[in-house]
Parts: structure tokens; C-alpha cells; sequence
């Protein structure tokens, strides 16, 4: 590891947990239509405002050992696991993406997907307005990485990886539709919203390329087998939450899971595209040496 690229991933870190604290914030706040902003943090139990030492990422929570400093109150173990998981992937996205500048979109459209996880683990309702902004960020992102180093072939493809994505999310409500019929099979617009999250996932795996996005797609099988197992053994078990929110959680765990394979897949390969495409090869490419020879 040279000493920028130790710095790149340290920085991504340090941007992680604090993305990662705010996250939480979005899938406290959206589910429940209260502003991001205002008012700042505090504890839903008793309501008093936390003082800045009592909100760093990670650290705060470790040494108040998961109670709140004022009523004791316990704070869930998810709040830490979303800003150190998000610190963990941001490390892991400034390590293997490359060029840099495709680091941020990357990074944004996973957090998108983390933020769905966050509120799909907690089981509120999967906001839209949450995939839509933090797609579109993610994309816009990726659109000025594409404009200054990556090659407008990269966008390409990360477009048809949302169009693919879009299609196989829209498939997946007609079905959930059609099973919400089924009497405990309620909330299929619940089921609808996880697959929302296939959208930004596409955007990663076909900026990324060929390689990256069947090992992704591999990732997000193997994780989807798992969950349909587990939502047969939910069926049998009526303590278990509702065959349809088992069901948006797994969906929205193939999306992230999908992009966290993509990625390590990008590392493991590491031929680094440099404004070529697989699905569009040579619009972007240099022309070949020989090109000006006569
Ligand atoms: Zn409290």
C-alpha cells in the first residue's frame, strides 16, 4: 500500500462513520416524516438533546456501553453497527475502486442501501423518497467522476445496470403483488419499496464492469436462496415477524450484498477500466497507436 492510498482509505473511514451517524438519523427521522435537521440529536426515550461528546460515531456509544447518559435507556446495537459497517465498506470502496473520483458515487449508493437496510432491521417503512434522493445523488456523482476521469462508457453502464435492475425490481412487485393475495402476505407495497434498492445496486455493479457485476449477481443468488429459506421457516413460526417484512429485509440484503460482492469482486480482478466498457467497447477507448500512422 502506497502512503496515498492509506490516506484515501483512513479519509473514506473517518467520512464513513460520520455518514454512517447520519444514516441512522434517516432511517429514525424519514419513516416517521420528521425534519433531518431540526432538531438535532437526541434520545427517543427522554427527549433531552445529546451533547456532542455523546455523539461520536462508535466511540460514544462504547463508552456510555449502550445506555443513554441521561435515563439509561438502552440504544440499540444497529445504531453502532450501521456506522462502523459504513466506516468498514466506505475503507473498503476507497481501497479497490478506481479511478478515485468514482469512490464518492460508489460510496453514496451504497449508503443508500445501508439506509434501507438500517429501516427495513428496524421495521419501519422503506421511504421511496430515501432510494430516489440517494440514487440520484449517487448517479450525479458518478456522472462527474465519468466527465473527469472514468470515461462516459462507465455511465453507460451503469445506466443499463439500472434499467436491468429496474426491470427485475418492477418483475419482483408484480409477483409480490400477485402472492399478496395470499391471506399473511399483506404489506406488498412494503416488498415493492425493498426492491427499490436493486436500483442503486445496478448503478454499482455496471459502472464497475463485467467481472464485478457477475460476481455481485453471484453474491445476491446465494443471498436470496438463503433468505427464501428463511422465509419458509418464518412461515412455520409465528413469532417471527411477517413473511412480507422478512421478505423487504432479504430483498434490500441481496441489494447491499450484491454491491459489497461487486466491489470485493472489482478487488480480487483489479484490472483497472480506465474509460473502457465491455458493453460499450471503444467509445471512450484512446484510439490504437497505429491510428495516426500512414
Ligand atoms: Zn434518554
Amino acid at each position: 500500500m502506497t502512503a496515498a492510498l492509506v490516506a484515501t482509505v483512513v479519509v473514506a473511514g473517518l467520512v464513513g462513520l460520520a455518514v454512517g451517524s447520519f444514516l441512522d438519523v434517516v432511517a429514525f427521522r424519514v419513516p416517521l416524516g420528521l425534519s433531518l435537521s431540526r432538531p438535532g440529536s437526541y434520545c427517543p426515550a427522554c427527549d433531552r438533546p445529546l451533547a456532542w461528546f455523546d455523539n461520536v460515531p462508535v466511540v460514544s456509544w462504547l463508552a456510555l456501553r449502550g445506555r443513554c447518559r441521561t435515563c439509561g435507556a438502552r440504544i440499540p446495537g444497529r445504531i453502532v453497527a450501521v456506522e462502523a459497517g459504513t466506516a468498514a465498506l466506505f475503507c473498503l470502496v476507497a481501497a479497490v475502486v478506481r479511478p478515485v473520483a468514482a469512490v464518492p458515487g460508489c460510496c453514496i449508493l451504497l449508503a443508500t442501501g445501508l439506509a434501507l437496510g438500517a429501516m427495513a432491521a428496524d421495521g419501519s417503512a422503506l421511504a421511496p423518497s430515501v432510494t430516489i434522493v440517494g440514487t440520484a445523488v449517487g448517479a450525479a456523482a458518478l456522472a462527474v467522476a465519468a466527465g473527469t476521469s472514468a470515461g462516459w462508457g462507465h455511465l453507460v453502464d451503469a445506466g443499463i445496470g439500472v434499467g436491468a435492475a429496474g426491470l427485475a425490481g418492477l418483475f419482483g412487485s408484480a409477483r409480490a403483488g400477485r402472492l399478496a393475495i395470499r391471506p399473511g402476505l399483506g404489506n406488498r407495497s412494503g416488498v415493492a419499496d425493498g426492491l427499490a434498492a436493486l436500483v442503486p445496486a445496478g448503478a454499482v455493479l455496471g459502472w464497475l464492469g463485467p467481472w464485478p457485476a457477475a460476481g455481485g449477481s453471484i453474491v445476491g443468488v446465494v443471498v436470496a436462496i438463503g433468505a427464501a429459506g428463511a422465509a419458509s421457516a418464518a412461515r412455520r413460526s409465528s413469532r417471527l415477524p411477517s413473511r412480507a417484512e422478512i421478505g423487504r429485509t432479504a430483498v434490500v440484503a441481496v441489494a447491499v450484498l450484491a454491491m459489497v460482492g461487486a466491489i470485493g469482486t472489482a478487488g480480487i480482478t483489479s484490472h483497472p477500466r480506465r474509460g473502457g466498457s465491455a458493453l460499450s467497447a471503444g467509445r471512450s477507448d484512446p484510439p490504437p497507436a497505429h491510428w495516426a500512422a500512414p
